[in-house]
């Protein structure tokens, strides 16, 4: 592959907030190092219908402190496919793309990982995904953003509980992850956090509810992460009903209001480092490896890493809301 003169950026999978501060960061670098930028819409459906538009300085002017992505997002199936894939890799040659930014998760990653092994228009990626579970990153785009969410909304629904002496089992996003529950979970003091890297004692309810029960709480709030093998918030609640009869059980469901929002300025932040980071792999010769950021600073990890390694929870998290629940 010559010197990269134009790349394209994309975002993919599920959207999170603070991708369009990371379309502007890679625009912006790319325009600053003299290369072309190429926006594809719709994720890999875009690459494979050719839908492109021009990107410039400009075109991402006041989109920072916006939810969502201005290059929209999609899940494609006809990319999983080689011939779906040489389609895109036809597609990019025909507008002269010598690199690709893909903005996603997991799954737009080994996207991205077998199509570096087919063809030779290098892919970075930038993990975008609100439940935070990619190995090799401290932090992923939308996940800041989605936590300040969820405590928003949990500190008000702890107002009405206190008020009507009642256990409610709230529940966040995160399909195979607890990061979201965790860390919401001691922001607003939950009473105990259900989370898929739980078992054992650590999962049992009416132990936990029973110590802090012995002063008498006003109310009980459980977090519990849509992912869990309990069968999430309205399984969990059906399985303990009989354990807690003092208490009016509620059970509420957060949903997409999770993926909303203006991103805090965390993720814009991040977005920002790794956008620019992005852009820099390319003119590095990198391919086939997401930025991230570790201990504070920029790193790359190869796809094949990041998809097939776990993140795990801090489990000295889980013990500590333990402790603090008391
Ligand atoms: P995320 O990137 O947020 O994990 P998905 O799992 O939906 O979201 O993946 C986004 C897109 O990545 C899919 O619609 C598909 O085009 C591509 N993709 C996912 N898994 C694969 C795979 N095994 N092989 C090739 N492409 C894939």
């Amino acid at each position: 592959m010559g010197k990269i003169k134009r790349i394209g950026v994309l975002t993919s999978g599920g959207d999170s907030p603070g991708m369009n501060a990371a379309i502007r960061a890679v625009t912006r670098t790319a325009v600053y190092n003299g290369l072309e930028v190429t926006g594809i819409r719709q994720g890999y459906a875009g690459m494979i219908n050719a839908d492109f538009i021009p990107l410039q300085a400009s075109s991402v002017s006041d989109i920072i402190q916006r939810g969502g992505t201005i290059l929209k997002t999609a899940r494609c199936e006809e990319f999983k496919s080689p011939e779906g894939r040489l389609k895109a890799y036809n597609n990019l040659r025909d507008a002269q793309i010598d690199g690709v930014v893909v903005i996603g998760g997991d799954g737009s990653f080994t996207g991205a990982r077998l199509f570096n092994e087919e063809h030779d228009i290098p892919f970075v990626g930038i993990p975008g995904t609100i439940d935070n579970d990619i190995y090799g990153t401290d932090y992923t785009i939308g996940y800041d953003t989605a936590l300040n969410t969820v405590v928003e909304a949990v500190d008000k629904i702890r107002d009405t509980a206190s008020a009507h002496n009642r256990m409610f089992f709230v529940e966040v996003m995160g399909a195979e992850a607890g990061f979201i529950a965790l860390y919401s979970g001691i922001a607003t003091g939950a009473e105990a956090i259900i989370i898929p890297e739980t078992s054992g004692e650590e999962r049992d309810l009416k132990k936990i509810i029973e110590i802090g029960n012995s002063r008498k709480k006003s109310s009980n709030i459980i977090i519990v992460a849509e992912g869990d093998k309990g069968g999430g918030a309205f399984g969990i609640a059906e399985k303990v009903k009989d354990d807690f009869k003092d208490y009016d059980i509620r059970v509420s469901v957060l949903g997409h209001l999770q993926r909303g929002g203006s991103p805090s300025a965390i993720d814009r932040v991040n977005a920002s480092r790794l956008g620019h980071a992005a852009v820099e792999a390319l003119l590095d010769d990198q391919k086939s490896v997401m930025v991230g950021i570790s201990n504070g600073e920029i790193v790359l990890v190869s796809f094949r890493r990041a998809v097939k390694l776990h993140k795990d929870v801090n489990h000295n998290l889980v013990e500590l809301a333990r402790i603090l629940s008391v």
